[in-house]
């Protein structure tokens, strides 16, 4: 008896892997076309000046509109495409949008002083055709290279060489870049001086709000400083963090507080709404999100 009930539980187990292995396929081809269908979408989230409560930029967050399935967040769908090239393929489309739709922005208000932040994996940075990529969407929109951010995180960059090269050569052309989620990968902070990077985003495991991380924060900050690098801060949900970020003189935000990714139409009318007005981060604001 005990040998039929294993019997039967592998049966189970095969059955439920075989659909996994059917929907993991199924996944993967239907990513394949997206791109040609017309499947994916850029959600932005403002970046916010601390000192000038403006929205300062966007970071493009794509998300995938698959047919039977509704609106996929990253999280579902990247690890599949980050498994072979087509990760370069979306990152080269979200890279021709974002550059794309900030072009239209400008046009729409020249006065609009944005930036729009663009995440490249991993293997898309060690592959050579990534530089031809963002000067390819750079000039497609007609953008100046000062106006894109790429966001990369710290295991694109550990121990790289070549992928090192290709962002230095990407700086060069004028393009920023920005460490993602720092602090949760393996580069100390004394690495961060023979990087090529301009920013560090710190992960928001760091905003906890308990004294001790606070004291790490603001030692993280301080050392960014040291090596003239911007700060944004990620994932800020409440106003006593935003409080903490001021007093550490950290100079950018991002998070539900401040702004949820939204589709570029909204996002526009928060530029429209919070623009050049100052202090706009503040309890009034914190309310409204
Ligand atoms: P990331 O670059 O660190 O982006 C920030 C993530 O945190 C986003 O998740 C954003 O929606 C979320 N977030 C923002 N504010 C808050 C907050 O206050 N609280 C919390 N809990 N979360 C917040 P999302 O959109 O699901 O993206 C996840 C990751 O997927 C991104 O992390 C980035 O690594 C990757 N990703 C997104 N778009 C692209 C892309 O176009 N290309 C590549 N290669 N990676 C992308
Ligand atoms: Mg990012
Ligand atoms: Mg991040
Ligand atoms: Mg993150």
């Amino acid at each position: 008896r005990a040998k039929e009930a294993g019997r039967g539980r592998i049966e189970v187990f095969d059955d439920r892997l075989r659909a996994e292995l059917a929907e993991r396929s199924a996944l993967e081809n239907g990513l394949a076309r997206a791109i040609e269908n017309d499947e994916l979408v850029l959600h932005y989230q403002p970046i916010v000046g601390l000192r000038t409560g403006e929205v300062e930029g966007y970071e493009a967050l794509v998300r995938w509109q698959r047919p039977g399935h509704g609106l996929l967040l990253p999280g579902a769908f990247l690890p599949v495409a980050e498994r072979s090239d087509l990760i370069c393929e979306l990152d080269a489309w979200v890279l021709r949008e974002a550059c794309r739709q900030l072009a239209v922005w400008r046009a729409a208000d020249p006065a609009t002083d944005l930036v729009v932040s663009v995440n490249l994996s991993r293997r898309h940075v060690a592959r050579a055709r990534v530089v031809e990529d963002v000067a390819l969407a750079l000039a497609a929109a007609g953008l100046e290279p000062r106006r894109l951010v790429l966001e990369v995180t710290e295991d694109a960059l550990a121990e790289d060489l070549t992928a090192i090269g290709h962002l230095a050569e990407i700086r060069e052309l004028g393009v920023r870049i920005s460490m993602d989620d720092f602090g949760t990968g393996y580069n100390s902070l004394a690495r961060l001086e023979h990087l090529p990077v301009d920013e560090v985003k710190i992960d928001r495991s760091f905003l906890t709000g308990t004294g001790a991380s606070d004291r790490l924060l603001r030692l993280v900050v301080q050392a960014a400083h040291a090596f003239d690098l911007a700060v944004v801060a990620e994932g800020v949900e409440r106003p006593e963090q935003l409080d903490t970020l001021r007093a550490i003189d950290c100079e950018a935000a991002q998070g539900y507080l401040l702004g949820r990714p939204e589709v570029a139409g909204r996002a526009q009318s928060r530029v429209a709404e919070l623009g050049n007005r100052p202090s706009t981060v503040d309890a009034s604001m914190a309310t409204r999100s």
